[in-house]
Parts: structure tokens; C-alpha cells; sequence
């Protein structure tokens, strides 16, 4: 659940560059539809990382919203629950490790049956403080659940899964997405920090993920589709531009109970 402090950070700076020059910005290209802004570019992703102890450019053009600082992969996200009805009828969702961005919109469509949650503090009217291993709700509490770029951060992800499956209702939907690499699992958690940045990219990842992680889920109970920008249309993004970035936040698993 914590997130990349320096990717914070980084999204902040280029937040308030793209504030500053926002009207260079602007124009039809390109789609934020979490701001509902439009756009000629966005902003260039500038980002490199070790795989599997081999340098990765995970740099990406037009992936920035220049007005409030989505990434790809959020308004991928956005696409799929506007195209998917997944916020219609007023549904109970919970929200782990929920950007802000998301969160002003969510709150203003579902008002109180928006709740958020993390290991910390933050924002948010119906905020909780939860760990994902043991998430302090009953069994079939919510109609939702989103939990993106969260459970590579967990060591025991099989029963925070499990938890997952646990809290949510039946024919309720979650929305799960973890940064992939290829269709097959690695995971070694007796890897130091140092180790894990070497191998995994980011210190405070415990795996990389293949696209088996579909596997864990069904294990868990949920009945598992996979979407990803192929399938999910629209000018949220550049398309015809192949990255590492791109092929790792490729996925959403569609998780139903
Ligand atoms: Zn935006």
C-alpha cells in the first residue's frame, strides 16, 4: 500500500509544470477522462528501472495528464468503469490506496457508499485504516472493490486475496491490477530491499508478477477476465507506441464473486 515516494513526487512536479504550461497542452489528441480535459500531447513519462537485473526503459510518451496528473494506466482504469456500468446503481465500493483524483469523482458519484482505505491516513469522508491481510469488515460487505498496484507490495498476497474475496458480496465485482512481466510469477521474499530493486525494479515490491496471478485469484474464488488498453478503446492514451511501461501496466483482472 505505500506508494513509490519518488513516483509521488514526480507526478507532483510534472502536476505543477503541466499547470504552468497547460495552455501549450491543450488541444483534441488526447483525452483525460478523469479530468475531462483535452489534449494535443501529455506529458513524457521519463522513468527506468533494473529487471530481473537488466536495465528497463519504462519511459513513455503522452502518458501524463498535464492538468491533474493521471497516468495511463488510472485513465484505463476510468475507461473500463465508465464503459463497464461499474459505478451504476449506486454500489458500495471500496477503494485501497485510492489516487485523489479518483477520489473527488468517486465520492461525488456514489456519496456515502464511497469508502476508501490504507495503511495510513488520509482525505476521504468514509476512510479506514486497513491491512489488506486483515481487513476489518464483514464477510459480503461491498458490491466493489478497487485494488490497483497494491498487492505487489503484499508478502502474503494469497490471503490478502482471500480477504478481498471474503469482504465482497456475491455477483459483486473487484477490479484488481498489479505491474506485470511476462505469464510467469517470480518471488523470492528472502530478497534484501537492494536485491528486490535489482530484480523487481522498486525496493518496496516483494515479486514480479506474470499474468498467472489470474490463477491465484480463481484459487481465492473469483471468476477472472482479463482486460488491458487493447481491449479497453479509446484516446486515453498513445496507441502504436510499444514500451516496457505499457507492456507491464498492460492488465486489469476483472475479478467477479
Ligand atoms: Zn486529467
Amino acid at each position: 500500500m505505500a506508494f513509490n515516494l519518488k513516483n509521488r513526487i514526480r507526478r507532483k512536479l510534472y502536476s505543477f509544470h503541466g499547470k504552468v504550461f497547460l495552455s501549450s497542452y491543450k488541444g483534441t489528441k488526447f483525452h483525460c477522462n478523469i479530468c475531462d480535459q483535452s489534449f494535443d500531447k501529455m506529458i513524457k513519462l521519463y522513468d527506468s528501472y533494473t529487471i530481473r537485473g537488466k536495465d528497463s526503459d519504462h519511459s513513455l510518451p503522452n502518458a501524463i495528464c498535464p492538468n491533474c496528473g493521471s497516468w495511463f494506466r488510472h485513465r484505463m482504469l476510468q475507461k473500463y468503469i465508465d464503459d463497464s456500468g461499474f459505478l451504476e446503481g449506486q454500489p458500495k465500493l471500496l477503494h485501497f490506496a485510492p489516487e485523489t483524483f479518483f477520489v473527488k469523482n468517486f465520492e461525488k458519484k456514489l456519496g456515502n457508499n464511497y469508502h476508501t482505505c490504507d495503511l495510513k491516513v488520509m482525505e476521504s469522508p468514509n476512510h479506514h485504516i486497513v491491512d489488506i491481510n486483515n481487513i476489518p469488515f464483514e464477510d459480503n460487505s461491498f458490491d466493489r472493490i478497487i485494488c490497483s498496484h497494491v498487492l505487489e507490495h503484499i508478502e502474503t498476497d494469497e490471503k490478502a486475496i482471500s480477504e478481498l474475496y471474503r469482504i465482497l458480496k456475491p455477483g459483486g465485482i473487484a477490479l484488481i491490477a498489479v505491474p506485470t512481466y511476462g505469464d510467469k510469477t517470480e518471488e523470492d521474499l528472502s530478497l534484501t530491499p537492494a536485491q528486490r530493486k535489482l530484480e523487481y525494479g522498486i525496493n518496496i515490491h516483494v515479486r514480479l508478477y506474470g499474468t498467472d496471478i489470474s490463477k491465484k485469484l480463481e484459487k481465492a474464488g473469483f471468476k477472472v477476465q482479463m482486460e488491458s488498453y487493447e481491449t479497453i478503446e479509446g484516446n486515453y492514451m498513445e496507441r502504436g507506441h510499444r514500451s516496457a511501461h505499457l507492456d507491464s501496466d498492460k492488465y486489469i483482472f476483472i475479478c467477479t464473486k
